[in-house]
C-alpha cells in the first residue's frame, strides 16, 4: 500500500469557504466498493464552470485511462485521495447517499473545519436514521 498522496492546501481552504459562501451546497460522499472510508467530494463551486482536477493529482493508471478515452469521472476527495467512477457509478468507487458515520473519512472530517464538519453527517444512515430534517 501506498500512502494517499497529500491534500493541496488550498482545496481544504477553498472548499470551507465555499461551503461557508453557499449553505445550499448538499456534499456529496464517495467510497471504494468493496469497502473502506467514505470519503468527502471536493464540491464544485455551482458559481464558476465545472472544476477541473489537475493532470498532476492523478495517479499514473488514470492518466492512462484518461488517455485511452474511456468515459469516467476523476472525483477528487477533500482528504487528497482520488476516487474514480464510471458515469453510470460503476467502477472501483461509487457514490454514496447513506452510510455509517464511523466509516467517515477522518481526514476529509478534519479538513472540513469545525465551521462545516456537522454537514459531513447530514446523510442517511443505514437502516434508516437520518439527521435530515427533510426527508
Ligand atoms: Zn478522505
Amino acid at each position: 500500500m501506498t500512502a494517499p498522496p497529500r491534500p493541496r492546501p488550498s482545496r481544504a481552504r477553498e472548499t470551507r469557504a465555499l461551503l461557508a459562501r453557499r449553505g445550499d451546497i448538499e456534499l456529496q460522499f464517495v467510497q471504494p466498493r468493496r469497502r473502506g472510508r467514505v470519503h468527502v467530494v471536493v464540491p464544485a463551486d455551482p458559481d464558476l464552470e465545472p472544476a477541473l482536477v489537475q493532470w498532476s493529482d492523478l495517479s499514473a493508471v488514470d492518466q492512462a485511462t484518461c488517455m485511452l478515452g474511456l468515459a469516467r469521472r476523476i472525483v477528487p476527495t477533500l482528504c487528497g485521495f482520488t476516487a474514480t467512477v464510471y458515469w453510470d457509478n460503476s467502477g472501483r468507487h461509487e457514490f454514496v447517499d447513506t452510510f455509517d458515520d464511523l466509516d467517515l473519512c477522518q481526514r476529509c472530517h478534519d479538513l472540513l473545519g469545525r465551521e462545516h464538519e456537522a454537514r459531513a453527517f447530514e446523510h442517511p444512515r443505514p437502516g434508516g436514521e437520518s439527521d435530515v430534517a427533510d426527508e
